[in-house]
């Protein structure tokens, strides 16, 4: 299953529709034509595009109760999911547009996916580009790039000076003036953003992001490169997807790895490791924990669905996660391709001998 954190997602505003538009009226005929303009004359065709509709109707109800009962054993993409539907109904959409966005939601469920497909929805529909940019653009919130914090009005970035200093939409994607190419929130793990959309009375957060790696623990040189960029790849596709996630540990040495084995053996405090020095992959720069940077205060460690995603995209990228070992360590990846993860004792004597370069070497992943 792929269906996380599908509560962080953008609303569009029904009340901000513009009749001129036609929003009131619809194309609903599957014709392209508006059956209500049919003339006498034209009746037997109009019976026709109305069994054809009808038809079309009802393969585009099969496919949505293909999707609600793939969706079935998640409630909360349930929930959304009811939600999308029944809002994007105040835009007259067809059949065939609801099913789309139906689906386009199932790929990417995140916030700014959502948005995405309702921005591009409404653009479908022929609504004017003012229309689609509010549609688009995060009511309220702030966003911190480069060390610099910016608070969001209707889709602009204003600096502490009251200026405005760019743009940002619920996809995620920054447009400071004056720079040719924009940016991604997504792409830069360290960037902080919160997008508050207005929903009737209440303003409500659907995307929350903090910074990945603030204390730059991925720059650390006894962590392999190859390893390192493929992290920063899992983070990345995990902040598409509303998850944000936060590097807490990674490179340990052997006497470090000791000291933690003794935890709860001959030192204070509970067991966490079942490994010595040498036989914890940390020990050779190939393996992090990560865990969820949630709201302080909020469970970072719930066992909810969003570990189980995490696991996935590591997987994806090459990565061996530890949620799936008989005694799961869940915020645990480890990078270590043709060997096992029982392998990493096997590595001291290299290690003793060569360094981590000397183990990089033979498993064949390259130097820093
Ligand atoms: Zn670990």
């Amino acid at each position: 299953m792929r269906y996380n954190d599908v509560s962080l997602r953008v609303l569009p505003h029904c009340e901000a529709r513009d009749p001129d538009y036609g929003w009131e009226d619809g194309h609903m005929a599957v014709d392209g034509t508006n059956s209500s303009d049919s003339s006498s004359s034209a009746q037997s065709s109009s019976s026709l595009s109305d069994a054809l509709s009808q038809e079309q109707t009802s393969a585009s109800r099969t496919r949505e109760q293909e999707i609600r009962s793939e969706l079935a054993n998640n409630p909360q993409a349930v929930q959304a999911l009811d939600r999308l539907a029944g809002n994007l109904s105040c835009y007259n959409m067809t059949e065939e547009q609801k099913v789309q966005a139906l689906n386009d939601f199932m790929t990417a469920p995140n916030a700014a996916t959502a948005a995405y497909v309702e921005g591009r929805v409404a653009q479908d529909l022929g609504v004017n580009l003012a229309a689609s940019h509010s549609l688009m653009s995060p009511d309220a919130g702030t966003l911190t790039m480069d060390g610099q914090t910016y608070s969001i009005d209707q889709g602009s970035l204003v600096n502490a000076d009251g200026q405005v200093v760019g743009t940002i939409s619920n996809n995620g994607t920054v447009q400071f003036n004056g720079e040719e190419q924009t940016r991604s929130v997504y792409g830069d793990i360290n960037a902080r953003v919160e997008l508050r959309e207005q929903l009737g009375v209440n303003m409500q957060t659907v995307l929350d992001l903090r910074p990945a790696d603030s204390r730059n623990r991925l720059g650390d040189p006894n962590l392999n490169q190859d390893f390192t960029n493929r992290v920063k790849d899992v983070i990345e596709q995990a902040r598409r997807e509303g998850m944000s996630l936060r590097v807490d540990t990674g490179f340990r040495t052997f006497a470090e790895q000791n000291q933690l084995y003794a935890q709860g053996r001959t030192a204070p405090g509970n067991v966490v490791t079942n490994a010595r020095g040498g036989q914890s992959w940390h020990n050779y720069g190939l393996a992090v924990d990560l865990s969820f940077g949630n709201r302080p205060g909020a469970d970072a460690w719930a066992a909810n669905n969003n570990w189980s995603r995490y696991g996935e995209i590591a997987a994806d990228n090459g990565l061996t996660w530890g949620g799936n070992w008989r005694s799961p360590d869940r915020p645990h990846v480890e990078y270590h391709p043709g060997f096992g993860a029982g392998d990493a004792g096997g590595m001291a004597g290299t290690h003793n001998r060569d360094g981590l370069e000397g183990v990089w070497d033979r498993m064949g992943i390259g130097q820093r």
